[in-house]
């Protein structure tokens, strides 16, 4: 067997040892004599696997008692509508900080469902940067203000948490939770899709304080509707078990390997050797301003992108692959999460080398 370096945005790469260990207990879970796939919601099993994931979620991130963990469905993307159904009815509009496209396309799904202004936009520099926090409008009497903390796509990523005074911050935290420690307390409320950092895909975590709770319009389905879930234990609707034990073991793993301070460690000793590298590079460059490079998604472009696809069939014979960027941006993008060794962004920036060398 040969397992491939996997720079896909999400899905992406997950832990070796965890992939080992959901196939071990495929067929036979911890002698219950059936797989978690297999396992009613609502058995004793599957509640526990169920709470400790949720524990070692909430023990990793330290996420105060005061806030519900939901293990819900539908995506970042559902999310989009889901934020807003839940939380615009207080006052009727939000703020949303534009940083590129997933911040793009939050804003424009929640204008269905009340007032929505651009509290500050990266359109000025094409999305390259996090607008300074100076620049913000923030309007005191919106519901929420709503941050993309790292765009997958662009390549910007917050290093800062901004300060929204009373008013709750949301965060979509697809493609950056769980890399690095943050402060939950500043947040109202996080999402995140499971399937970059925590897990497969079909998994949405949804991380919120609970006084956020209980201003749902009423157009608002019950199985989206926070408080319903939460009062559920995220049992309202059948959950996504299978994903939800895998995140467990995802969250195992992290654990034992020192968890967020150690994720922190390894994600920006990665990004290093990736950027040190593009910003001596006369062939390739990345066009992110250097406070705000993402340190898990890497878009970069080779000077002549009329050589893309030969860079993207050497290095799929090599064994990396996943490796197109967005269309949006175009050229290469490297999505490097948690899960992506070390070794997998050496032999990138080893090949890199290569075909500077050849067609440089
Ligand atoms: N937000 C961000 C930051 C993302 O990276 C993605 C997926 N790439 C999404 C939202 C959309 O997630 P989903 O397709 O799971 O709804």
């Amino acid at each position: 067997m040969t397992r491939v370096f996997n720079f896909s945005p999400g899905p992406a790469t997950l832990p070796e040892a965890v992939l080992r260990q959901a196939a071990d207990e495929m067929l036979d879970w911890h002698g219950s004599g059936m797989s978690v796939m297999e396992m009613s919601h609502r058995g004793k099993e599957f509640i526990g696997i169920h709470a400790e994931a949720e524990s070692l979620l909430r023990e990793l991130m330290g996420i105060p008692a005061s806030y519900k963990v939901l293990f819900m469905q539908g995506g970042a993307i559902g999310e989009n509508a889901i934020v807003p159904m839940n939380l615009i009815g207080k006052t009727g509009s939000a703020d949303y900080v534009n940083t590129g496209e997933w911040s793009k396309k939050s804003l424009k799904e929640a204008k269905t469902y009340g007032k929505v202004s651009i509290a500050a936009s990266g359109e000025a520099s094409n999305f390259t940067a996090i607008p300074k926090q100076s620049e913000w409008k923030l309007d005191p009497n919106a519901s929420y203000v709503h941050i993309c903390s790292n765009e997958t796509i662009g390549g910007v990523e917050y290093h800062w948490t901004p300060d929204t005074g009373a008013v709750p911050l949301v965060a979509d935290m697809s493609s950056n939770i769980l890399s690095r420690p943050i402060d939950v307390s500043k947040y109202g409320l996080i999402y995140a899709g499971a399937q970059k950092n925590m897990g497969p895909s079909g998994l949405t975590v949804v991380i919120v304080r609970e006084d956020l709770m209980g201003h749902a319009l009423p157009i608002t389905p019950s199985a989206f509707n926070y408080k319903t879930q939460a009062d559920a234990d995220s049992m309202y609707n059948t959950p996504p078990t299978y994903a939800i034990y895998i995140a467990g073991l995802v969250l195992k793993h992290v654990k034992e390997r020192g968890g967020m301070a150690a994720m922190q460690e390894h994600n920006r000793a990665k990004a290093k050797v990736l950027y040190d590298y593009l910003d001596q590079s006369r062939f390739f460059s990345n066009s992110v301003a250097r406070d705000d490079r993402s340190l898990m998604n890497v878009p970069f472009q080779l000077r002549d992108a009329a050589l893309d696809e030969a860079f993207l069939k050497g290095a799929q014979a090599k064994g990396m692959i996943q490796l197109k960027g967005h269309r949006v941006v175009g050229g290469m993008r490297a999505s490097i999460y948690n899960a992506m060794p070390i070794e997998g962004v050496r032999a990138l920036v080893q090949y890199m080398k290569e075909f500077e060398q050849q067609h440089g």
